[in-house]
């Protein structure tokens, strides 16, 4: 079948997912032609979606970018395969991973808010979109360059089972470090604890995390990495040692509004004289291959480990990012096309 002759289903925004759960009734899934290619233009066959919290809020509202706007194709990191170029370092046959988003092709002039990186041969899919994709690289800036842990201090992880959770854990073990993951259910602190092979895991659905975490770290905690926000950040912030780092990653228990819960123990970051700070992964993307070979020499090693969840099916997409808010990924989310 020749290019002209391949239709491209395309996820487009249709109206604002207000709170709670995503619906289909957000999305059209419709179909287009593929235009032909203009020089300095080449054509990607997606293979591969990662499905990211951050994109519940780029749908409802402006951030730290603009809202997507309505009728556009939704937006996601993915990988895909070069099947046609005009443009010369772009060749046919390569694998890149780039913000494609939705849709089964794309065509892209390799520039874009996100750089367009090829993956190596060796690299699978699966790898490009996790521990060599942004959540491995979130995790590992995040950790290094603003929790940095250090032997024998208590770090802990919320959301320690996803996939920027999983690798900060375990880079703080790897540093050395007694680490604590706070996880949703009794199968991912198992994970936690046989997998990854953290210190201890809290199961935060079914145990009393306040009560846990002074169980678990009576002297306090010297490195808090949060992906999540609200009560879990509150607990934390009740058992801080002395100078603790605070690394604000993420704070999914409110991206789709559900929660409006308000931060009571603040103040202690004042009298344990500690530090918060928020980061952006764009922020280090200069240093991205930095990232990429520390996390590849651990690979190597066997000294980390990272697991993904492969759904299948483009028309699965609305459903699939919606399993990040209901907790039942494990490791990395992807969607394979
Ligand atoms: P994960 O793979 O960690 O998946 C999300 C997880 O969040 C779920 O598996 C679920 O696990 C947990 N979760 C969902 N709702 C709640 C809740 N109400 N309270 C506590 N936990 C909840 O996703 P990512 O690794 O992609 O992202 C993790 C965080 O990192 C997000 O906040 C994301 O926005 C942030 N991030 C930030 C970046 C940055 O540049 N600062 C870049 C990339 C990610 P469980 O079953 O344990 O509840």
């Amino acid at each position: 079948m020749s290019i002209d002759s391949k239709i491209n289903r395309q996820w487009i925004l249709k109206s604002r997912p207000t709170q709670g759960a995503l619906s289909n009734h957000n999305f059209d899934f419709i179909q287009s032609p593929i235009p032909a290619l203009q020089e300095g233009e080449f054509l990607v066959k997606n293979r591969m979606i990662s499905c990211d919290p951050a994109q519940r809020v780029w749908l409802e509202r402006d951030s730290y970018i603009p809202a997507i706007p309505l009728n556009s194709v939704v937006p996601a990191m993915t990988v895909g395969e070069i099947i046609e170029s005009k443009h010369p370092q772009f060749k046919v046959g390569s694998r890149i991973s780039s913000p494609l988003g939705w849709q089964d092709y794309a065509i892209s002039n390799g520039k874009g808010p996100f750089s367009t990186l090829p993956i190596p041969t060796q690299v699978t899919d699966e790898a490009a979109l996790s521990i060599f994709g942004m959540t491995g690289l979130t995790a590992f800036f995040g950790m290094e360059d603003i929790g940095k842990p250090q032997a024998g201090e208590v770090v802990v992880v919320s959301g320690a089972s996803g996939a920027t959770g999983s690798i900060a854990a375990q880079i703080a073990k790897l540093k050395g470090a007694k680490v604590i993951g706070i996880a949703g259910g009794a199968e991912k602190c198992a994970w936690l604890l046989d997998k990854a092979g953290i210190t201890a895991a809290i199961d935060y659905k079914n145990e009393d995390v306040t009560k846990r975490l002074r169980e678990l770290a009576p002297k306090g905690i010297n490195v808090y990495y949060d992906n999540v926000g609200g009560p879990i950040l509150d607990s934390v912030l009740t058992q801080l040692a002395l100078h603790a780092r605070i690394v604000l990653c993420g704070g999914i228990s409110n991206y789709d509004g559900k929660s409006n819960y308000s931060i009571h123990h603040h103040m202690n970051l004042v009298t344990t004289r500690s530090k918060m700070q928020g980061f952006l992964i764009s922020d280090y993307a200069s240093k991205f291959q930095e990232g990429i070979t520390a996390l590849a020499a651990w690979l190597k090693a066997d000294k980390i480990i990272y697991e993904v969840d492969v759904q299948e099916g483009l028309e699965n997409a609305p459903q699939t990012l919606q399993r990040l808010f209901d907790g039942k990924n494990l490791g990395k989310q992807l969607l394979k096309i």
